[in-house]
């Protein structure tokens, strides 16, 4: 089927009204856990081929979250999508107000390759809780992924309710001229400024989920071994390919040398291998060659090896960095942590503040005031005190970048209203109007006006 086909029978299927039937929704998200539990081997297999990324780390990083997803919409469905009685202000009496959440109708998910599975999956499972229809578009960088997505939705939903179209820039770029009622995009700023152009020739809302340099900040009042351990699995987590890793770290200058030591013997103790269980490779060629031009050789504290047959790049620590660095430039969605170091906090946080807004923050301290700093001057998406990443395990929290990190959040009652517009409803009595407000006018109207608003 020609995908334009697809769209144009996804527009007519969700005029039938049938996508906004509670019993539906549920019927769909069920049977969806149902094929994702049926073919988990598939999927393990498929992201093994693509990036080596072992069982533990899908089931960990990608399988439960989507099936907690589904487990949350289940549950969560009726009240969701029962309207919202609101109070009624004085000047609209004698009358009831309320707030019907609707389905926005026809999505297109753009999905990204670092974790396929959960974020092609996650988004289009809140888009079918709130009633739409839904085209996924998966990355094409992780071809096996997609194709796995594509054979278990393809060959068994009905293409007029929720579709997988595989393709790379072309197909997307083809996809974007259409008319859709929201585009969700996750990937990277760069063609997030492209999505956000195409879909304002139609109008079309956008959630952008996007990346950035998310920092990590290590005081003097910090569990230093807490610190280390959590930063060392949070940043080699899929090779560092994660968009709300810690992308660098700064580190009161009193405690650089002990902090670096404890970093050293978790990195040595995690065993990071080429084809280790805990390790996954570089995507591609063109990511590893980038990821090794930001090696600066003479700033490595630890690591620096790497392998390009087996697109394998030790986790590596640079020290004595800059800020006009090249490392410091760009994200860097790999297994390289450079670290800075500070004397004062709050010098530290208004540099960072000289940067774009990140997806993530995180500090490591017990400092009240410091963490009270924290919240309140730096701006981003979301973060963690005393740890890093695990903020997105809460799905009572809304998930999303702030300014150049994106537009939008998702992830539990967010997601659901991300698919949704809320419509408002005043529903009037037909009896007991004042006529203050009909013409013809007069200066006792707008004396009792002004004192009823
Ligand atoms: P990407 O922007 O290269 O690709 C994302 C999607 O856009 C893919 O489906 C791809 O096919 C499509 N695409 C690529 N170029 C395009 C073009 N010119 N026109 C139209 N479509 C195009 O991103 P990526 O490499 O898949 O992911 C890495 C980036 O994504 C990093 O910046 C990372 O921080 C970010 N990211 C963000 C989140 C989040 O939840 N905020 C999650 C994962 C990754």
């Amino acid at each position: 089927m020609e995908i334009q086909e697809v769209i144009l029978s996804q527009k007519e299927f969700f005029k039938t009204q049938q996508t906004k039937n509670l019993k539906f929704r549920k019927m769909y998200l069920e049977k969806l856990k149902g094929l994702i539990i049926k073919n988990e081997n598939l999927l393990y297999e498929a992201i093994y081929k693509d990036f080596g990324k072992s069982k533990f780390d899908t089931f960990t990083t990608e399988i439960s979250f989507i099936l907690n997803d589904i487990d949350y919409y289940l549950k969560n469905l009726k009240s969701l999508s029962k309207p919202k009685k609101i109070r009624t202000n004085l000047a609209n009496q004698i009358g009831k107000s309320r707030i019907h959440p609707e389905p926005l109708g026809n999505i297109l998910v753009i999905g990204a390759w670092n974790y396929p599975y959960q974020l092609s999956f996650s988004p289009v499972i809140a888009a079918l809780a709130a009633g739409n229809c839904c085209i996924l578009k998966p990355s094409e960088i992780a071809e096996n992924t997609m194709k796995a997505m594509s054979k278990i939705i393809n060959e068994h939903f009905p293409p007029e309710y929720l579709y997988v179209y595989e393709g790379g820039i072309d197909e997307t770029t083809e996809l974007l001229k259409l008319k859709f009622d929201k585009i969700f995009f996750t990937g990277s700023t760069k063609v997030g400024k492209i999505v956000y152009k195409a879909a304002a020739e139609n109008l079309t809302p956008v959630a952008l989920e996007l990346g950035g340099k998310s920092p990590a900040i290590i005081t003097k009042d910090a569990h230093l071994e807490v610190a280390a351990k959590r930063i060392v699995w949070g940043k080699f987590l899929n090779a560092g390919q994660t968009c709300v890793a810690p992308d660098y770290l700064l580190v009161e200058e009193s405690v650089q040398e002990q902090f670096l030591e404890t970093l050293r013997s978790y990195i040595k103790e995690f065993s990071y291998q080429p084809d280790a269980e805990q390790y996954t490779k570089i995507i591609n060629q063109s990511n590893f060659e980038r990821l090794i031009r930001l090696i600066d050789k003479n700033k490595i504290y630890f690591g620096g090896k790497f392998d390009k047959e087996k697109l394998y790049i030790e986790p590596t620590v640079l020290t004595n960095i800059n800020w006009s660095d090249e490392v410091m430039r760009e994200e860097i969605f790999g297994p390289i942590l450079p670290v800075l170091s500070f004397k004062n906090f709050n010098l530290a946080l208004n540099e960072v503040l000289e940067l774009e807004k990140p997806l993530a923050a995180y500090l490591f301290t017990n400092n009240s005031e410091e963490k009270e700093n924290f919240t309140n001057k730096l701006s981003f998406g979301g973060g963690c005190i005393n740890d890093v990443i695990m903020h997105l395990g809460n799905d009572n929290l809304p998930f999303g970048g702030v300014g150049n990190s994106g537009i939008g959040n998702y992830h539990g009652r967010f997601g659901f209203e991300t698919f949704s517009h809320q419509k408002s409803i005043l529903e009037k009595a037909t009896w007991g109007e004042p006529n203050i407000k009909y013409p013809p006018y007069s200066e006792n109207k707008l004396k009792w006006i002004k004192r009823f608003l």
